[in-house]
Parts: C-alpha cells; structure tokens; sequence
C-alpha cells in the first residue's frame, strides 16, 4: 500500500509498504478515506521528538472498517470510524479513572518506536489495536471531514477551553491560531465566551480566527499588553495556550487578569524553563495543561457536529492527494496551509 514515511529530518517520503495486518483479537483494519497533517507531526519533521526513519505518519484519520478481529464488538465491516489519536488499554488505574491520554499501555498512531510503533493514518490502510475503545463510529448525518477533527485537534481545542474554565461572559485570549488554536477559538465560543482574542503572526491564520468571531490581535512581546488593553487593564479572565514555547506561555500568563487561567495546550518546546512562579502566587493564577484526554470528548464533540453547533472543517485550506505528501508537510510546515487533508 501507499503511506507517507518519515526519512529524516524535513524528509518524508511516499513510499510503497506492506498492508498492514490484525495482530490480535481485538484490532481493527480501517482503510483510511482521509488523513491529516497534524502539528504534532511538525515536532518529528524537524526531529524534537525522536522517530525512527520509515515509521508510517499521521495519527489523524477517519476511514471504513474492512476487518476485525474475533472480540472486537462495536464495529463490523463497512462502519465508517474515526480514530483517537492514541490506543488506550480501558482497565488500568488511569483508564479507570478516566484520564486514558495516561494509560499505562498507551501507544500514539504514526509515531514511532517509542510510541508503540504503530503505523499511522497519512496511509492507504492502517491497523487499529483496541478498536472498541480507539475508534469512533461516525454518526450518518457527519461528514468524514466533520469527524475527522474529533479524534485530536478539535477534542484538544475543547479540552484546552474546558481545562481553561471558560464560562459564559468570560473574555477569553487564545494564544497561537494554528489548528488547535482555532479549535480553543471554536470552543470558547460554543462555551460561552463573550470575547475571543487571537494571537498570532500568520495572516490567513489571524483570518480565520477572526472569521470564526475571535479579534485578531498580533503576536509578540506587546501581545498581552493588547488584550489587557481591550479589557479595561485587567486581562482576560481565561487564556489558552497552543504553540507551546516559553514566549507564547509567558503570553498567556500575562493575558488574564488576577484569578484567571492559564491552560496549557501546545507541546513545550522545552524540557525546563522559567517560570513565574511569584506571578502565579501573588496573582492567584490556575495553571494547567496535559495532553488531550481525547476519548472523553470524541460522541460529545461528534454529537454537537451532527447538531450545526460545531463546524470544524470550515478550517481546512488545503485538500491534496497522499502522493503529494512531501509538498503538503512543506507547505504546512511554512504555514503556507492552515489545515491540510490528505487522501489516499
Ligand atoms: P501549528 O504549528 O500549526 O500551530 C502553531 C501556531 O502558533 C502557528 O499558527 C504559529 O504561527 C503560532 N505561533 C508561533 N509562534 C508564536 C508566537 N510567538 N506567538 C503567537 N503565535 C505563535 O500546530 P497546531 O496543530 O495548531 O498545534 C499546536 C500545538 O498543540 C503543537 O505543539 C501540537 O503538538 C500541540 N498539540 C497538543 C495536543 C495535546 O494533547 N495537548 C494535541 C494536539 C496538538
Ligand atoms: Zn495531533
Ligand atoms: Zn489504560
């Protein structure tokens, strides 16, 4: 089959590699109608997270169910499914506690050796273990493009609005408007939110944010002196955090007022940092982060989609096929595209 390949750094490559196969009883195969390039594949793409070269990318796909294995019980062939951006076992300390992004047998599609070895979604066909638990079926009134989202940006979006606390009437500062930006933008809204600003130094990207009802504001050093300005001095009550540099975190903390917080989404570029540890003390600050706990939000999201209250696809700039991959990682990578679909 057909699949994008990581080959080193800034190198992907199309190549040709076996289908993949049921490992086990409870593995479904999914012949993949649409993946994405997702942010997270940036950090392989310039090598800040280790991945070893011929790995099969992409942990964002939706597709139809061609075969399972004899215990998987929720899906038969031809479901149209989407999958979560990682497998989760269902039983163990943390899964039963409900935080599955933390299950101790976790593994992260088209991520590498040190993420299960999975093979990934920018593919023809793609294996998914623990299929009742990872994948989604897709309700008949939403599109693959609709579903596609609720497995990682558009269920962290979310969880960077929920985890942020926004509630009605809240001003809200969404740091970074690249995929999951626009997503945060989208559930703050949906949540409440009175006003929405925008940070971010992408044209098309700050467009779009203001399209979605946000206020663009420009990034840099004077980025959180704006939003304090649009909110009589005080800050915004809430700020989300979606690039994951010092700089941008460092934004988000000084965008909200005295009591706000600051919800932590983007990947730290960094293993340690400063931090402002007095600010957030003497300003009574909530600090949070993590990775998405995404199962939790997957039906709910997918059922505001088939009910017109989201629409996350209206993000997506670029369709193209699998075999100009290698065009569509630069482009995106340049940010030359917002959100790039790929299908085989
Ligand atoms: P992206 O790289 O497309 O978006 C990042 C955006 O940040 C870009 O639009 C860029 O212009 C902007 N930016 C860069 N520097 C900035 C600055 N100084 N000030 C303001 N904006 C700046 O990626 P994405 O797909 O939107 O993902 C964003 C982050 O979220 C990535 O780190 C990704 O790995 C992470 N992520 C986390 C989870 C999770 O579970 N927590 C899930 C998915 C993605
Ligand atoms: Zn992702
Ligand atoms: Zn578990």
């Amino acid at each position: 089959m057909k699949a994008l390949t990581f080959q080193g750094e800034r190198t992907v490559r199309v190549e040709d590699v076996p289908k993949p196969v049921l490992t086990g009883p409870d593995d479904a195969l999914v012949r993949v109608t649409t993946g994405a390039i997702c942010g997270s594949d940036l950090h392989l793409y310039h090598l800040r997270i280790p991945i070893q070269p011929g790995a099969v990318l992409g942990h964002e796909f939706v597709g139809v169910v061609e075969e399972v294995g004899e215990h998987v019980s929720r899906l038969k062939p031809g479901d149209r499914v989407v999958a979560c951006f990682f497998t989760y076992c269902g039983h163990c300390f943390y899964c039963r506690r409900a935080w599955f992004a933390q299950c101790e047998s976790k593994t992260v599609f088209g991520y590498g050796q040190h993420f299960g070895n999975l093979g990934g979604g920018q593919a023809e066909y793609c294996v998914a273990p623990n299929a009742d638990h990872t994948l989604e079926p897709i309700p008949e009134e939403v599109s693959d493009e609709q579903a596609l989202f609720v497995g990682d940006i558009l269920a962290t979006g979310f969880f960077g609005a929920e985890r942020a606390g926004v509630e009605a009437g809240d001003a809200v500062a969404v740091i970074g408007c690249g995929p999951v930006g626009l997503m945060a933008i989208m559930s703050a809204r949906l949540l409440g939110a009175a006003r929405i600003f925008a940070v971010d130094m992408v044209r098309d990207r700050l467009e779009m944010a203001e399209r979605l009802g946000a206020i663009p504001i420009e990034a840099g050093e004077e980025a959180s002196k704006a939003v304090k300005a649009e909110t009589g001095g005080h800050g915004a009550d809430r700020a989300i955090e979606a690039v994951g540099l010092s700089a941008t975190i460092e934004t988000a903390i000084h965008s909200v007022r005295r009591g706000g917080t600051v919800s932590v989404v983007g990947v730290p570029s960094t293993m340690v940092g400063d931090f402002p540890f007095m600010k957030v003390w003497w300003d009574d600050l909530t600090f949070t982060g993590g990775v998405c706990n995404v199962p939790v939000y997957m039906r709910r999201l997918l059922d505001l989609i088939a009910a017109g209250r989201l629409d996350p696809a209206q993000i997506v700039s670029h369709r193209m096929k699998l075999d100009d991959g290698v065009r569509a990682y630069e482009m995106f990578d340049k940010r030359e595209a917002t959100k790039i679909l790929l299908t085989p």
